[in-house]
């Protein structure tokens, strides 16, 4: 399979880590049912990969994501204590008691920057969110787990337009505050820019949070996802968060397509010297036979130009 030809740019980490995000970021916008066995095997195969953070799946309530209703068969099959790390979207409490019954060792939870998506995705208002937040992370943390906190609508939003830099940063300081270790800032509809995640950054960075704990999520609606990845690791950020095969967009947000995809990412990466630990062929070959199982080809340009 072809490989990118390396080029190592002064000044840019010489190791990443990629946040897997296929399994549940994907998945959970699929409207057709995946079997249970083929999410299992869908994470071995990204582990197989060379991913050594897989997010698994999420306790949602399954009236409100059916397709993730299988979290507890699917965590069952895996093992949550090896070296591949498989955090878990916990959105309350209740569900916070199922990852602790499960096993898991991190679990994620999934604030808004704005008032319009907190609403609309968790039905409390911008303020609401930090208290309903609060008791399931001082939990986890109580039970020894680590929490990462994802942020959304970073970079505008379906609602209420643009996001002033300010206001992302002060809800993002905050969900960090309750007791996260990693903060995902999320353009969940995919409209950043490079200058603009330049920006984002620096404040987060100037309000005292580490680059080392920020991770970035970008979608490529506007297929800016690659760029703004590249903007991010020129100002040092080492986490990304990427889904296989480009699978995934935001089940609350109109026009939310596409998650970068793995592959393209590490293309990227790999093509610039940065270490990812990756097997870009191993992983095309899971994402071509997850296209196989979702019965349509991968998003992404990097699946579509090496699978052929
Ligand atoms: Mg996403």
């Amino acid at each position: 399979m072809r490989h990118p030809q390396r080029q190592a740019q002064a000044g840019l980490p010489k190791q990443v880590t990629i946040y897997e995000v296929g399994p549940r970021d994907g998945l959970q916008n699929e409207s057709a049912l995946v079997p249970t066995e083929s999410k299992i095997d869908f994470i071995r195969r990204l582990a197989a990969a060379g991913l050594s953070v897989i997010e698994a799946t999420s306790f949602v309530r399954p009236e409100w994501v059916p397709q993730l209703a299988d979290a507890d068969a699917v965590l069952a099959e895996l093992d949550l204590n090896g070296p591949v790390s498989m955090p878990v979207l916990v959105p309350n409490e209740r569900g916070l008691d199922r990852a602790l019954a499960a096993g898991v060792r991190t679990i994620a939870i999934f604030g808004s920057a704005t008032d319009s998506f907190a609403r609309k995705n968790l039905n409390r208002s911008l303020e609401e969110q930090f208290t309903m937040f609060e008791p399931t992370v001082a939990r986890a943390r109580e039970h020894g787990l680590d929490v990462r906190a994802y942020v959304s609508m970073c970079f505008g939003d379906p609602w209420e337009g643009d996001v002033p830099v300010e206001q992302v940063v002060q809800v993002g300081k905050r969900l960090m505050g309750l007791g996260a270790s990693q903060l995902s800032i999320g353009d969940s509809i995919g409209v950043g820019t490079p200058g603009h995640v330049k920006e984002l950054i620096a404040g987060f960075v100037d309000a005292g949070i580490a680059v080392d704990d920020l991770a970035v999520h970008f979608h490529d609606t506007y297929g800016q996802a690659l760029s703004n990845a590249y903007a991010a690791l020129e100002a040092g950020v080492t986490t990304f968060d990427s889904s296989a095969g480009g699978l995934g967009g935001c089940p609350y947000a109109p026009g939310a397509t596409g998650n970068l995809a793995t592959e393209d990412l590490v293309w990227m990466l790999h093509g610039l010297g940065i270490e990812t630990g990756i097997s870009l062929d191993a992983l095309v070959e899971t994402s071509t036979w997850m296209a196989g199982v979702l019965g349509r080809p991968a998003p992404s340009g990097v699946v579509r130009a090496l699978a052929g």
